[in-house]
């Protein structure tokens, strides 16, 4: 059955949902040090401190030497994005606006989001000096997300010029798809190496139950075309709600039959305003032994432990599935991302409430050094893991659309 004949099919089935739920250094630095986390003046560049955003007098890592970690014989990787347990963050996500076309329900409070003002949120300018600074520092993949990434009229303008980083590797962008279709052009031309997704039902009206906007076609398409047009993999994100769509999880299995895209399937995750509860959150295992009811021989990709999803694919399948377990078997050893929020604080834990203004930091004059000694700290005080779920969904974060996720 074709991609389309099959998502047409699927809209007859049961929407009965409706009524159960509701760097590099610059050249004079290069007198780049190697330290160990042993090392004191690796711990002074890492300083822990209890204040937030007091850094003023905080590590005093001196103008001229950017310092380097070396781990296990590794390559050295700048200590202002390496924590006290050794991870490196060298994956910075960057929402480019608060704003969204669309209002998934477990994004978005039923009730909005205050806006932050204008003024407040980063300018294209700001976005792009914090990204050089991260990737001198050795960021080597930049994410952008939101809210939607492609309503900001100077998305491809910042893509096209983050390019042009020396050391950038990837650029990435995470997309509901509504406006896809005629963005994909462009995001090619720009240097757009991946692209997510996000869809959670195959089902016309379940889909616009969860987005509470009309748009299902549109996503479809441009899903379709990014493929067509050669984007590998075309990563398709699918928040997994119990009630709502865990009876389409081997739906979504079977387009990577005749698609090479990968599917993943994200547990679903508590924030402000999204009304999580446990018994919503369809796990992992349970995922997975859904899945292995239809595909007994479901296999797990070799090679892809390092991957934060856990990828499998059904032998003879053109593409393959993921699975984002931050709840269930969180991935917090190896995590190596960090973000910048819209209207521009550096959250270390995607779960964690812990932020600092870079905004402010740049507003008031800093130079990159100083700049640089905020994040360190920051960085420093990434806690080991997350608290865990039951804890998380206590705890005051913000909304996802305001996060970037
Ligand atoms: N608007 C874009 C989109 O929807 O793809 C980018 C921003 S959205 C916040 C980024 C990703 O976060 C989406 O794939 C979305 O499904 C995921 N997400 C949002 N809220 C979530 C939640 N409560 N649990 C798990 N994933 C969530
Ligand atoms: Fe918008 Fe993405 Fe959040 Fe949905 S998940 S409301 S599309 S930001």
């Amino acid at each position: 059955m074709s991609f389309l004949n099959r998502t047409t099919t699927l809209r007859t089935r049961s929407i009965s949902f409706v009524q159960r739920w509701f760097s590099s250094a610059t050249p004079e630095e290069n007198k780049t040090e190697l330290l160990a986390p042993s090392d004191p003046a690796y711990s002074r560049a890492v300083t822990h401190r209890s204040d937030a955003n007091s850094v003023q007098a905080s590590s005093p890592v001196s103008r001229d030497v950017r310092r380097r970690v070396l781990l296990k014989d590794d390559l050295p990787f700048s200590a202002f994005l390496t924590d006290s347990f050794g991870r490196r963050h060298s994956y910075l996500r960057i929402s480019l606006t608060e704003k969204c076309n669309f209002r998934c329900q477990y994004c978005m409070p039923e009730e909005g989001v205050k806006l932050t003002p204008r003024a407040e949120l980063l300018s294209s300018e700001e976005i792009l000096t914090l990204a050089r600074l991260f990737v001198q520092e050795g960021v080597t993949k930049i994410r952008l997300t939101g809210g939607e990434p492609l309503i900001r009229p100077d998305v491809l303008d910042i893509i096209g010029k983050m390019r042009e980083f020396e050391g950038l590797k990837t650029m990435a962008v995470t997309t509901n798809g509504l406006n896809l279709t005629r963005m994909l052009p462009g995001l090619q031309k720009s240097g757009v190496d991946l692209l997510n997704i996000s869809l959670d039902s195959l089902v016309p009206a379940k889909f616009e139950f969860i987005v509470r906007r009309k748009g299902f076609h549109k996503v479809m398409e441009g899903i379709r075309k990014a493929v067509e047009m050669g984007f590998h993999p075309v990563k398709v994100n699918c928040v997994v709600m119990r009630g709502l769509n865990e009876d389409e999880i081997q739906n979504f299995v079977a387009l990577t039959e005749e698609m090479p895209l990968e599917v993943r399937f994200i547990e679903y995750m508590p924030f402000d305003g999204n009304r999580w509860n446990f018994k919503k959150m369809v796990s992992y295992q349970e995922m997975l032994d859904h899945i292995r009811q239809q595909w007994p021989d479901l296999e797990l990709v070799p090679g892809a432990e390092a991957d934060t999803a856990k990828l499998y694919r059904v032998p003879g399948f053109q593409g393959q599935i993921g699975f984002i377990t931050s709840m269930s078997d969180h991935f917090c050893g190896g995590c190596n991302r960090l973000r910048i929020t819209a209207d521009g604080n550096l959250k270390v834990c995607l779960f964690g409430n812990s932020e600092v203004s870079l905004r402010d930091q740049l507003r008031s004059g800093s130079s990159d050094e100083e700049l640089l000694q905020v994040i360190a700290a920051a960085v420093g005080r990434k806690k080991k893991q997350h608290a865990g779920m039951f804890s998380i969904s206590q705890m005051k974060n913000r909304p996802m659309i305001l996060i970037g996720g």
